[in-house]
């Protein structure tokens, strides 16, 4: 098709989980649980939830960019609404610094195993895109600082990364800073922040704005707001300028923007999934160590498991389907023998457990010692 530029063409679209509902139908298991994209397995924040329903009587209005949410981040951050933007997921405004910062020749660089989006957003652009392997499965700082060259304009960092679940620390990214031009862009990706902000190693990056550093972040995860799409990001007023001069006008829209204000306020939930999230970590670290299942350890509300081969990863993602645990193989990302399980409700967390101890009978699938 002549119509579609070559880059397009050969583009590997990203793709999403497994639904509750497909795998219902599918497998005829009465009982489905998804633990495939670190959802909030709370639910909703309710507070959020109160300001959607609020927010509908407005809908016939358009909304207003984002503009009294972006204060509020300001507020809440302590910096101001120019150093701040809201957006369509941090995914939305990720797309927008596509718009705004690269050209035809540049080139992007991230970790071999981090997020897919990332990855799809830049294919779908064109430009070049570069990884460097993980180390020890953790960014590996030192090799991506050595890895730009003059035409790389963007290197992306997820802290924690997804899909292993490991953190930098402030020192490893003040070490990284010191050897980036200024002329490349650095994107945080901080859409699992909430989760590791307590440990004292990892870099709050609100604690040093730097000029080419933009921080995204997300009410996805830990806000449970996955399906609104909303999330943000900080950066030096100029970026943000050039990021407003791009993104759709009337995005994020109305309802969005309720839902991120509210929950913002509602420290109760948070406070509760991070209580969730601790307790339930503890519990399935413990449960795969016993079962032998090597797992890398995660400051997230996920964890990568590793198989013996992709083969062997395969079939304990299809055995649990089998039992209605959705879990998200990861050759994709980059980790063929690996499997990323999210953090559910504790009888969630046992179900995939039980789920587990049943698929592992074959000894097969277990990394050797
Ligand atoms: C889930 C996730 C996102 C997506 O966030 P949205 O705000 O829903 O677009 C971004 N980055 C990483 C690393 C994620 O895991």
């Amino acid at each position: 098709m002549p119509l579609v530029p070559r880059f397009i063409a050969t583009l590997k679209p990203y793709e999403t989980a497994r639904t509750v509902d497909e795998i219902r139908r599918l497998y005829r298991v009465p009982r489905v649980i998804k633990l495939a994209s670190n959802e909030n397995p709370l639910g909703p924040s309710p507070l959020a939830m109160k300001a959607m329903s609020d927010a509908l009587q407005g809908v016939n209005v358009y909304p207003t960019g984002g503009a009294k949410l972006r204060e509020e981040l300001a507020r809440q951050f302590e910096v101001r609404p120019e150093n701040v933007i809201a957006g369509s997921g941090s995914e939305g405004i990720m797309s927008n610094i596509f718009r705004a910062f690269l050209e035809d020749d540049d080139e992007v660089l991230t970790a071999s195993a981090t997020f897919i989006g990332f990855r799809v957003l830049a294919q779908s652009r064109g430009v070049g895109y570069r990884t460097i392997p993980l180390r020890d499965w953790r960014f590996d700082l030192p090799a991506l600082a050595r890895a730009v060259n003059e035409k790389t304009k963007i290197v992306y960092l997820a802290n924690p990364n997804n899909p292993t679940g490991t953190i930098f620390t402030r020192q490893e990214f003040d070490d990284f800073y010191a050897h980036i031009p200024e002329r490349v862009l650095i994107i945080l990706d901080e859409a699992y922040f909430e989760f590791a902000k307590d440990n004292p190693r990892y870099p709050d990056s609100m604690h040093y704005r730097y000029d080419n550093v933009i921080t995204l972040r997300t009410f996805s995860k830990a806000y449970g707001l996955a399906g609104v799409r909303i999330g943000y990001g900080f950066a030096h007023e100029s970026l943000i300028s050039a990021l407003l001069k791009v993104k759709l006008p009337f995005e994020p829209s109305s309802i969005a923007e309720a839902a991120g204000i509210a929950a913002l306020s509602d420290r109760e939930f948070l406070h509760r999934t991070l209580e969730n999230n601790a307790r339930g970590m503890r519990f399935v670290m413990t449960e795969l160590q016993a079962a032998g299942v090597e797992a890398v350890p995660s400051e997230a509300n996920f964890v990568l498991t590793l198989w013996r081969s992709e083969e062997a990863a395969a079939n304990i993602a299809e055995a649990l389907l089998r039992a209605g645990v959705i879990v998200r193989p990861m050759t994709a990302y980059g980790v063929p023998n690996g499997i990323r399980i999210s953090i559910g409700a504790p009888e969630e967390n046992e179900l995939l457990v039980e789920a587990l101890s049943q698929a592992i009978k074959n000894e097969e699938v277990l990394c050797s010692r």
